[in-house]
């Protein structure tokens, strides 16, 4: 059984401030280190439900250097193998090469979930909203789609109890989900102890590995048209001569191709 553990670092237990996630800033190493061993939680349940090939890719966007790259290797359980990108969304061969389930871990609430810890949507500073043929999405959407374009279903969800929420709500009830801390705001949160967190994990891990078919890979539709309305003007002003894009107003731009991954592809890069 072969497993892709997808993993954010906003929606890790211990973690509700920007300086824990942010590369080079002082709580950044507390951050990930928190962060490595939730992931080898989930590496320690898929192992236990039956897989045999574990890939592990970071898509927290620290900045810099640090992008993609927050993991601390040195901690990381010896039984998975890690990918570190240059791009979000870049690293697809486990997919292509076909891959049973994907897990999501550490996963924050989209932009604008008033209760959703360090809520936003691909960049901070850029994403004011994001739709998949007319469906609002945050990144366990975009994680769901490009798993779901080689058809490999998400199964498993944790982080903020909003972030949960809204894998639910996108994925269906028989998607699992562990919430590990309970938004207040977007820096604040009552949390459940990373030791426990990590228990839980474990555990949802291999619950959700217990029947692949619990949730189907998701397909947002074809064709499929990506609108994305930034919070500035600046990012529609690169991409308007981007083939397939079209500027529906001054923040917003649609794309529209004959699959999700090619419309994907068409702007994100
Ligand atoms: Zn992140």
């Amino acid at each position: 059984m072969r497993i892709h553990i997808i993993t954010d670092m906003e929606g890790v237990s211990g973690i509700v401030k920007g300086a824990q996630t942010g590369g080079g800033m002082p709580l950044y190493d507390e951050g990930r280190k928190l962060y490595t061993e939730e992931i080898n939680a989930a590496v320690r349940g898929a192992k236990a439900a039956g897989a045999t090939e574990i890939v592990v890719m970071d898509c927290h966007g620290a900045g810099k250097e640090w992008s993609f790259n927050s993991l601390m290797p040195e901690l990381l359980h010896p039984d998975c193998e890690f990918v570190v990108q240059d791009d979000w969304t870049e690293y697809t061969d486990f997919l292509e090469e076909g891959c049973d389930a994907a897990l999501l871990v550490g996963m924050h609430a989209m932009a604008g979930t008033r209760l959703g810890v360090l809520n936003h949507t691909v960049s901070g500073q850029d994403y004011f909203n994001l739709w998949f043929n007319g469906t609002l999405v945050g990144e366990t959407g975009i994680h769901a789609a490009v798993c779901g374009n080689w058809q490999t279903p998400v199964l498993l969800v944790t982080g903020d109890d909003a972030a949960c929420a809204e894998g639910t709500e996108l994925l269906g009830s028989g998607l699992t989900t562990v919430a590990v801390k309970t938004g207040l705001g977007i820096q604040s949160a009552r949390q459940i102890p990373p030791v426990r967190a990590r228990e839980l994990i474990e555990a949802g891990a291999k619950q959700a590995l217990s029947n692949l078919k619990a949730v189907d890979p998701w397909n947002p539709g074809s064709p499929c048209e990506i609108k994305v309305e930034f919070k500035h003007t600046g990012a529609p002003d690169k991409l308007r001569f981007r083939k397939g894009v079209e500027r529906v107003d001054d923040r917003t731009i649609t794309v529209t191709a004959d699959t999700w991954w090619e419309a994907w592809t068409a702007f994100y890069f």
